[in-house]
């Protein structure tokens, strides 16, 4: 069926708009809303770049890793930081699903050169047949059984993030872009809030960390989703 058809089929179309609030709530979409004047009185220190090593899915070229990054280093101007990708290989999924992939990332061992490791999940025929499956469940039941990125909250320095996404109704609320400017705040240690100034105080104690005389110099540190510091390189 043609995605757009589905979506213009005008009952299914209410039925969409007025589950949207609970999509917002369900889902993984926003990290918290953006407090101005909070995050210009906090004070980030200087300009420090970290490395990203990036595991990349056939069809995903690196003119999309390069653009994608692009779009994550201007929310990190914010923050006076900025992610550096390292493209370290290309493979075939692991598995199906999202599991399937943090499993994997969890496992794999980050390289010496690598700050933070994150997996670009491509589209393919099967998953396009599951996203017009699971849209119809988020239609008849209100559940969104997709995710669009995740992060491991063992360390929060290993995440991956569908870096394919022109689908069904995913469009009218996320991007890739989006998704990983979100998943990259989990990959500084923000959880989800209402409000963002609890991540901007989460992002500042991490740069922090950069003093601390426990760190692995070579390593860019962090703090995980329950507050515990990250000064080493994970497994
Ligand atoms: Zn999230």
């Amino acid at each position: 069926m043609n995605e757009l058809s589905f979506i213009q089929f005008p009952k299914l179309r209410y039925l969409l708009i007025a589950l949207i609030p609970l999509f917002v709530l369900t889902s993984c979409t926003t990290i918290g809303f953006h407090q101005e004047k909070i995050r210009e009185s906090i004070p980030f220190g200087e300009k420090v770049s970290f490395r990203v090593c990036v595991i990349k899915e056939k069809g995903i070229v690196d003119q999309d890793v390069y653009s994608l990054f692009g779009a994550w280093n201007e929310e990190l101007l914010y923050y006076q930081l900025k992610a550096d990708p390292i493209i370290l290989l290309e493979t075939e999924r692991p598995g199906f699903y999202g599991a399937d992939i943090l499993d994997y990332i969890i496992n794999f061992k980050m390289p010496e050169e690598c700050d933070r490791l994150l997996y670009l999940k491509g589209r393919t025929w099967g998953d396009i047949v599951f996203e017009v499956f699971t849209l119809g469940i988020f239609a008849g039941i209100g559940l969104k059984l997709e995710v669009q990125g995740a992060v491991e909250a063992r360390t929060n320095t290993k995440g991956y993030i569908k870096a394919k996404y022109i689908s069904t109704i995913q469009l009218l609320f996320t991007s890739p872009k989006s998704t990983l400017i979100h998943e990259g705040y989990h990959l500084l240690g923000c959880g989800h809030q209402l409000f963002m100034e609890e991540c901007y105080e989460r992002i500042r104690d991490v740069k922090l960390l950069l003093t601390d005389p426990n760190r692995d110099p070579s390593f860019f540190p962090n703090i995980n989703s329950s507050g515990k510091k990250i000064l080493k390189r994970p497994i």
